[in-house]
């Protein structure tokens, strides 16, 4: 089959024939159709966090039709459809037994080490280890995947658009429902309008807040989080996001940070209102330190973390799904350009520029 193979940090997408093995126990062989264009890949690429050794198929924001079930990969058939995330989980550790899956010690092992849960790698190029990207690596004509990381969708689902709820919209509308949840009448900010922070502002939206202000430095960005449902949008390369903010609403209860800068993170705290917190998306280079004004800590003003929307994917993504079939949640917008795997290089070149919205690789 053919895939994108990263060989290390900064190189080029090569296109080669790579050898992809059967799925064993608990896994599926899944024929991708669509693999959304995410940051996270970036941060591989750029080499921002050590997320995979090289060589690599990267790629993780993903949807495709089953087409072989290893045995114990209970509730799949070939055929179905699904999309493939990040957290998949093994029910042994002692944190799948806390009821806490996402953080899966199994899964976090076989991602450092590029493999699957039993720490081998399915796919290999004349011979030689190639290593999987977050137990997903979509960048390829095929994947094989744990099955508890998979969730079956509808077939009316389109799967280019259920590809970004497998990342930037459980990532997004997680991050305000579950992790933040968010009351309704409240004011938001989101720091950084990409494919995460407008399934904050649309997930902000949906949760019934009143107030929703979109900080970026693109207008075509600020565009687009206005069609998703931002109430008010500040340009943040001509004026001062945290002065406007308190011109707007005199501060908010939930600040979003979705870039990953010490820079746009100070500015988001200092946007809190009393008793309001700060919910940092974006993730930070490896070994990042943050400096913050202490004194809000005095108004009961907090800080939290945030993984994947601490997703919960049996019950979120069928929400999200049926919340896009009843016209709730926007996908089609956030599609920018779908592009081959030839166009890997420039697609990322875009990601990196900030231009555009989701750039999705698509398969015939
Ligand atoms: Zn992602
Ligand atoms: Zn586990």
């Amino acid at each position: 089959m053919k895939a994108a193979v990263l060989d290390g940090v900064g190189a080029k997408f090569q296109v080669r024939e790579v050898e992809i093995d059967k799925p064993k126990s608990g896994e599926l062989l899944v024929k991708v159709v669509a693999s959304g264009l995410c940051a996270s890949d970036l941060n591989a690429i750029d080499g921002k966090r050590k997320l995979v050794p090289f060589p690599a198929v990267i790629g993780h924001e993903a949807a495709g039709v089953v087409v072989e079930v290893g045995i114990e990969s209970v509730g799949f058939s070939p055929g179905d459809h699904v999309i493939m995330s990040i957290v998949p989980n093994c029910r042994t550790c002692s944190y799948c037994m806390s009821g806490r899956p996402n953080y899966c010690s199994t899964a976090g092992n076989a991602m450092a080490a590029g493999g699957l849960f039993d720490g081998t790698s399915r796919l290999s190029y004349e011979g030689t280890r190639i290593n999987h990207f977050l137990t997903v690596a979509s960048f390829a004509e095929y994947v094989v995947v744990p099955a508890s990381g998979a969730v079956v969708i509808p077939d009316e689902m389109p799967l280019d658009r259920a590809a970004l709820i497998s990342c930037a919209v459980l990532t997004g509308y997680g991050a305000v429902v579950n992790t933040a949840k968010v009351k309704a009448g409240s004011r938001v900010a989101v720091f950084g309008c990409g494919g995460v922070g407008l399934n904050i502002i649309q997930g902000a939206r949906i949760a019934g807040a009143k107030t929703i202000i979109a900080i970026d430095i693109t207008s075509e960005k600020l565009e687009l989080a206005r069609k998703v449902g931002a109430t008010h949008t500040i340009n943040a390369s001509s004026t001062d996001p945290v002065t406007e903010v308190k011109k707007i609403c005199g501060g908010v209860d939930y600040a979003f940070e979705a870039l990953g800068l010490e820079a746009t993170i100070q500015q988001a705290w200092g946007s809190v209102d009393v008793d309001g917190g700060l919910i940092l998306v974006g993730l930070l280079k490896n070994g990042a330190t943050l400096t913050l004004d202490a004194d809000p800590f005095v108004n009961e003003q907090w800080i939290t973390g945030c993984y994947f929307g601490s997703a919960n994917l049996k019950k979120d993504v069928p929400k999200l799904i049926e919340s896009y079939l009843n016209a709730h949640l926007f996908l089609d917008e956030l599609i920018s350009e779908q592009i081959d795997l030839d166009g890997l290089d420039l697609a990322f070149n875009r990601l990196r520029a900030g231009e555009g919205a989701r750039n999705v690789l698509v398969f015939d």
